[in-house]
């Protein structure tokens, strides 16, 4: 079906067309007539399924009549992390170049003046984290009461992240003749309770896991030992046909030692995880995004949902704990009908760890050597850790390692007493909690409440904006 019969309007579909895309996505063509008859909607999809651009089009038009009414902005997009709330900042300028729509950003972890500014002209969009959206309306600076169109994406992530009770109190303060369009990539008992009570009627749109279904994606698994990973790692960054790479790490610890090592190593490398501030992760994501850097390592949680075309690589460094996040790491290579190659080093231990994730994905992940030949498939429980062919460079014990060597009391202390983050409905087979790194690094309330105290609340084409800025925030907002 071409876009052109989705019933969006002209202006919009040259903004589109000068997009670059020929045709809908599935999730695109079952969800955009149904939002723009006013239908709710179940989007069940993940990151790379075009779901972004599924709610953003149809919001658009309808939002392309109507006028915003100060501190009453007419719909609400939820989003869990900054980051995904950055992209679909992004979505609405992109497509929205011929229609004079106003929108505001409310992300934790940046300067909120001017989008308070925005937001008491009155703003046709607001693109919000649940945290930063509670408090700024437990300070009367938003009413509610006017916004007729709700989307809350990623719910699945959000119950991860506990913002569920958020999004409940949300909902329950919007009016109740709204339309409610909810995305996410499963629908686990408690996001299903939240639709069947915040949403009237809804249409259900499924689509198939991208990473499962990608054929884009070459998967490959080499095994190895702990303390010969980084030999293994480097021998894949210069061996194979790497254009550029994200490299997934679960530790922020090992983000930033890894790093450091690849720039020893002369690799052109940044980084990105949680306890960066927000302005250095933006200029982090910059410099990868316009190749002045080839390799981004990254943590899980800083980099969910980043949109980079023609990443070549993924190497999952660590195998990660979450089956659903080797998922969301592999997915930032083969986009948008690109081809792309994802190469998880795996230890012995991680046996369970891989067989999660096959599980899951429903694919039994090739094993290859360090050299790339593929071996017969072994599972890592099956195999004695092995050396990869390759000689190593240097010989690394794990303890002088620092990606592998033990937390150092200090750390240790500094862990316990982090706020615990990551409220979780029920136990996986995660590692011991002390040894995590929190999945999610968006703060804490009180983290949340600080930062709202220490900031003018605003951003200004500002510091700690974490994605495409400036034209938007000026964008009919001045
Ligand atoms: P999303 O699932 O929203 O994260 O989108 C994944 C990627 O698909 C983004 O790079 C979009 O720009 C791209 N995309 C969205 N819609 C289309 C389309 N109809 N055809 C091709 N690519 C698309």
């Amino acid at each position: 079906m071409p876009f052109a019969d989705l019933g969006l309007s002209d202006p919009l579909l040259r903004a589109v067309a000068d997009s670059g895309y020929d045709e809908p996505t599935p999730i695109q063509t079952g969800t955009i007539p149904a939002v723009l008859m006013g239908k709710d909607i179940i989007g069940i999809a993940q990151t790379g399924t075009g779901k972004t651009a599924a709610f953003v089009l149809p919001m658009i038009d309808i939002l392309g009549e109507g006028r915003s009414r100060a501190r009453m902005p007419r719909s609400l997009i939820l989003e869990p992390t900054r980051e995904l709330a950055a992209q679909v900042a992004e979505n609405f300028e992109k497509y929205g170049k011929n229609h004079k729509l106003s929108m505001a950003l409310l992300i934790g972890g940046v300067q909120m003046g001017d989008q308070v500014k925005a937001l008491e002209k009155g703003v046709d969009v607001l693109i919000a984290t649940p945290g930063r959206l509670m408090d700024l309306y437990g300070r009367g600076k938003i009413l509610l009461t006017g916004c007729n169109l709700l989307v809350i994406d990623e719910a699945d992530r959000m119950l991860d992240m506990g913002f569920i009770p958020d999004i409940e109190e949300i909902c329950s303060r919007l009016p109740k003749a709204r339309q409610t369009l909810l995305f996410s990539a499963t629908m686990p008992p408690p996001i299903k309770k939240l639709a069947d009570k915040f949403l009237s009627d809804p249409k259900t749109v499924e689509v198939s896991r991208p990473a499962s279904a990608n054929l884009n994606i070459e998967q490959r698994l080499i095994i190895t030992r702990a303390d010969k990973k980084r030999d293994v790692l480097r021998d894949v960054l210069r061996h194979e046909e790497v254009k550029n790479a994200i490299v997934f790490a679960n530790r922020k610890t090992t983000v930033r030692d890894l790093a450091s090592s690849l720039k020893k190593s002369g690799f052109k490398v940044g980084q990105i995880h949680g306890d960066m501030e927000q302005a250095e992760r933006i200029a982090e994501f910059d410099r990868f995004k316009n190749d002045d850097i080839s390799i981004l390592v990254a943590s899980d949680v800083a980099a969910r949902g980043l949109d980079v075309k023609g990443v070549s690589h993924v190497v999952n460094f660590d195998v990660p704990w979450q089956p659903d996040d080797y998922v969301h790491r592999i997915g930032r290579t083969g986009r948008a009908g690109m081809t792309g190659i994802a190469i998880t080093l795996a230890t012995r231990e991680d046996a369970e760890a891989v067989a999660a994730i096959e599980k899951l994905t429903g694919h039994k992940i090739a094993r290859v050597d360090a050299e790339g030949e593929v071996s017969a498939g072994a599972a890592p429980t099956e195999e004695a850790p092995r050396e990869p062919r390759r000689a190593p460079r240097a010989k690394a014990s794990p303890k002088a390692d620092p990606v592998t060597k033990a937390e150092a009391p200090h750390e240790r202390a500094r862990r316990r007493e982090e706020p615990p983050r990551t409220p979780r409905e029920e136990p996986r087979r995660d590692p011991p909690r002390e040894q995590r790194e929190p999945r999610y690094e968006e703060p804490s309330r009180e983290e949340r409440e600080e930062e709202v105290a220490d900031a003018p609340l605003v951003a200004d084409a500002a510091p700690g904006w974490n994605g495409p800025l400036p034209s938007f925030l000026s964008f009919g907002a001045s």
